[in-house]
């Protein structure tokens, strides 16, 4: 099947200043992709360029549909969900008013897809009638990322989802993205903490300073080339 996600040389940045260095990946359905790379490698910035939040020069195609020229909210009328580094849930709406409003218009669709949050996220089911702030770190993660499931996306972008989280909630946090995977999302991983990404990942895609360097099967990245990625 044709991947729904394509960077051909994706160059990124601010005034001057070059992020993104011609980037090309991949991401098929139902594949999980983890972007790898030291604080300021470029990943925040790589997945900006994808929703046409920064300008970009090179190729981005979602779903089959050339988006480079696409303003954002047609890229993500192609199925994106993004869950941006930081999480930025409002912290005032409850967690059903939150997951609600970002469904579909229907009714029966909206419930349905409410369930299939839930069931990925059994903490955000018990915790449907609390506000946002009362939550823990990891539980404000998970409702971040059912914000983002309810639109039904066929491409998941999540960037930094274990930012601030002890591993054990980086861990719960995780839990489900095999499932999310398995149902033919494709999910694309930005972490600057690799362990976790590369246990859900099948693929990596390691960036040093805006550059791809290696894009290779999880199971051949090496110490090595970790420690490239990682050094800044
Ligand atoms: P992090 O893990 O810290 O989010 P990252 O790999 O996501 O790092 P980016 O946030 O994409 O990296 O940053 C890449 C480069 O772009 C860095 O040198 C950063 O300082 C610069 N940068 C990021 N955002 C801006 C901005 N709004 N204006 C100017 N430069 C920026």
């Amino acid at each position: 099947m044709s991947a729904l996600l394509r960077l051909g040389g994706l160059t990124a940045g601010y005034g001057g200043a070059v992020a993104v260095d011609g980037v090309s990946l991949a991401v098929a359905p139902g594949e999980t992709v983890a972007l790898l790379g030291a604080n300021g490698a470029g990943k925040s910035t790589l997945m900006k360029a994808v929703l046409g939040l920064v300008p970009s020069r090179g190729v981005v195609t979602i779903a089959g549909t050339d988006a480079t020229r696409l303003p954002t909210h047609r890229r993500a009328a192609l199925g994106l969900g993004y869950v941006p580094e930081g999480r930025r849930v409002f912290p005032g709406m409850s967690v059903h008013d939150t997951l609600d409003a970002a469904g579909p218009s229907s009714r029966a669709e909206r419930r349905a897809a409410l369930e299939r949050v839930y069931a990925l996220f059994p903490d955000l089911r018990t915790k449907a009638r609390d506000t946002a702030w009362r939550l823990s770190g990891g539980q404000q993660q998970m409702l971040a990322i059912g914000r983002a499931l309810m639109g039904g996306p066929r491409l998941l972008l999540l960037d930094e989802p274990s930012l601030g989280l002890s591993p054990r909630l980086a861990g719960e946090v995780f839990a489900p993205v095999s499932a999310i995977a398995a149902t033919g999302t494709a999910v694309l991983i930005a972490e600057q903490s690799p362990a976790r990404a590369l246990a859900v990942a099948g693929r990596a895609v390691l960036l040093r300073r805006g550059r791809g360097f290696c894009d290779a099967a999880v199971t051949d990245v090496t110490p090595e080339m970790l420690r490239s990625a990682f050094l800044t």
